[in-house]
């Protein structure tokens, strides 16, 4: 595959999804690029920084940590933002609530609870997503679509937790078409829920294969890495 520099596959990135928003009757700033630095090594990430990029997503606690509190990370004159957009373990919330701004994957009870306490011990309101998973794959994390409700009250409780929104992953199918109607459905639950009362501003659904289709259907939050930095090897 051929590789061009970041910052061109950057520029194509905001390009197209300025297009998408406006086809679909939406302001391009409602909609913000994560760009996804797994895998991906320091300077790549300060590249994407120097090219405007403030806001990272990263899959894994301990290859973030590495990452953010590095010293080229650290010494960067730009303040970047992190969000963890891969599956959380209780046992790395701590780690999780010191590193992240955003925390996209909450889908247990247990887990919110843990990351609330958490947060309360270093006074922070740690913001999260609850991702909602959507399709029967076996592999893929999140709350069913049935018990959304009970987690989403459970959450509202907790002080130390603010819930900005949903997030999904959809199975990976060729045609973008065939995804279309999960993104749909997330932003249907997401609707239904704000019929009840809650507040949800944030949809994170789309990624280099289907971000544009994402942005159509009402994504607020795009996670694009492949179409930044190449295939991961
Ligand atoms: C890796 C990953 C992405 C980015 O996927 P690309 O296809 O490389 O754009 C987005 N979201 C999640 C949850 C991921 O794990």
């Amino acid at each position: 595959m051929k590789k061009c520099p970041i910052f061109s596959q950057i520029k194509a990135v905001y390009l197209a999804m300025s297009h998408s928003a406006m086809k679909a009757d939406r302001s391009p700033d409602e909609v913000r690029l994560i760009v996804v630095s797994k895998t991906v090594g320091i300077p790549a990430i300060r590249e994407a920084a120097e090219s405007g990029v403030r806001l990272f997503g990263e899959s894994r606690v301990q290859e973030a940590r590495k990452k953010i509190l590095s010293e080229e990370i650290m010494a960067m004159p730009e303040k970047l933002e992190w969000h963890l957009i891969g599956h959380l373990q209780k046992n790395k919330a701590r780690d999780a609530v010191q590193l992240f701004e955003v925390i996209h994957t909450v889908d247990s009870a247990e887990l919110a609870e843990e990351l609330d306490r958490q947060a309360e011990k270093i006074g922070k309101i740690q913001r999260v997503l609850i991702q909602v998973k959507l399709s029967a794959e076996e592999t893929k994390h999140g709350v069913s679509e049935a018990e959304l409700p009970e987690l989403l009250k459970t959450t509202a409780e907790l002080k130390h937790l603010r819930v900005e929104g949903l997030m999904t992953i959809p199975p990976y199918l060729e045609n973008v078409k065939d995804v279309v109607p999960y993104f749909r459905r997330l932003r249907g639950l997401r609707d239904e829920a704000e019929l009840k009362g809650y507040r949800l501003p944030e949809l994170s659904m789309g990624m280099s294969h289907d971000y544009e289709a994402a942005i159509e259907e009402g994504a607020t939050l795009v996670r694009v890495g492949t179409a930044i930095f190449g295939e991961r090897c």
